[in-house]
């Protein structure tokens, strides 16, 4: 798929004002400043339909983008930024809840991930929720520039040990990197053949 339309089509804290169409969705989150808004630039190839954070948990709303006239793509809140207050943690994470909850256009989740650092329980114990409530989710590791191959392979095992041990299989991943560009063709597919179904 090449993305030739990208479009902001709304902000909201409430998943009852998220647009009504019957559009396919995808989203994407992950923890404040694991890159989520450069890939979203990345494989829309924009420079900034999505705001990079440069206040990390100021962006907490639902973000939809209407992408090639044919599917949303919605950017979640970041989670888990300690200087959020607990009070307004609460709130999105309540809103995030009734996001994955209620939307029936939903058709998958990326769980954004560093591929630097090790299995962090805060990413954990959302794969896990998403798990247990049945939605489908996908694990898109960032910035893969920053490591060697075999760096990325040992931390990507890391994941798969820990996993394993609840689940029977390795959720579907990715591995990317917005500066270098990897992984864009191999998303853009996968969502491409999943809107086919
Ligand atoms: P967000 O908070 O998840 O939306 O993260 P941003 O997209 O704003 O990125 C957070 C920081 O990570 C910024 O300084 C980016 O330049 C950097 N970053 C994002 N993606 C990559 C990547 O693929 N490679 C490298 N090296 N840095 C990245």
């Amino acid at each position: 798929m090449v993305i030739k339309y990208a479009e902001f089509v709304v902000s909201n804290s409430d998943v009852s004002k998220c647009p009504k169409s019957r559009l396919p969705e995808y989203a994407f989150i992950g923890r404040s400043n694991v890159g989520k808004s450069s890939l979203i630039n990345m494989l829309t190839n924009r420079k900034s339909l999505a705001k990079t954070s440069g206040k990390p948990g100021k962006t907490q709303l639902i973000n939809h983008f209407l992408i090639n006239k044919n599917w949303h793509l919605v950017d979640l809140p970041g989670y888990g930024y300690a200087r959020v207050s607990k009070s307004s943690k609460k709130v999105f994470q309540k809103f995030i809840t009734q996001y994955f909850s209620f939307r029936e256009q939903l058709v998958t989740a990326f769980v954004l991930v560093d591929i630097r650092h090790n299995p962090q329980p805060i990413d954990l114990e959302f794969m896990q929720w998403l798990g247990e409530n049945g939605i489908p989710f996908s694990i898109i590791f960032t910035k893969a520039d920053k490591l060697k191959p075999k760096a990325i392979e040992n931390h990507i095992n890391d994941y798969k040990n820990i996993m394993l041990e609840t689940w029977e299989d390795m959720p579907n991943y990715f591995i990317t990197s917005s500066t270098k560009n990897i992984g864009q063709d191999e998303l853009l597919n996968y969502i491409d053949g999943l809107n086919e179904n």
